[in-house]
């Protein structure tokens, strides 16, 4: 769904968008060349709509932190080997007043992670392959879909180049 300034806002179920189309608030942009039926009306399947009223998006919102946007963000890879990920690690661990953040959660196999236990970093040999951050861009949108369509990329790149500039430097 997009804002009146195209601007992406957010995921939204078909239904819903259909909904939005026929109360007149939002017009298809992209539709998916399927058509939805009803007895006295077809409707196109939109898979891009836009509001014609304007959102005002108060702040770019920090995306939520769980196990399965960790993932997306470190690609399914442990950071600390590369093999195929399995579970958290708190790079410094709860015990020792790591934080539950962005900044302070990898994506682990589960051997690193049973070898690293609750030692930081520097008390074991293993190292990170990179510094992890808050995921910008469209992490969110590919956690919140699964996958994004080719053609929804278009319609992306104001927010891609958004999010770089509105994301909150890092504390
Ligand atoms: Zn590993």
């Amino acid at each position: 769904m997009l804002n009146a300034s195209y601007e992406p806002l957010c995921v939204v179920p078909c239904r819903r968008a259909v909904v939005l189309v026929l109360a007149e608030k939002a017009d298809i942009v992209h539709d998916t060349g399927e058509e939805l039926h009803s007895e006295r009306l077809s409707v196109p399947v939109p898979s891009v709509i836009r509001l014609r009223y304007f959102v005002k998006v108060p702040y770019r919102r920090r995306a939520a932190l769980n196990r399965r946007a960790v993932f997306a963000r470190d690609h399914n890879r442990c950071q600390y080997c590369g093999a195929h990920a399995e579970s958290i690690d708190h790079v410094v661990p709860r015990s020792r007043g790591g934080e539950h953040a962005w900044e302070n959660v990898v994506a682990a196999c589960r051997p690193c992670n049973a070898h690293k236990r609750d030692r930081l970093l520097e008390e074991t040999s293993m190292r990170l392959s990179r510094r992890p951050s808050v995921p910008r861009e469209l992490t969110w949108l590919i956690v919140a879909v699964g996958q994004v369509p080719e053609h929804w990329e278009q319609y992306l790149r104001p927010l891609a180049s958004a999010a770089t500039t509105a994301t909150p430097a890092l504390a």
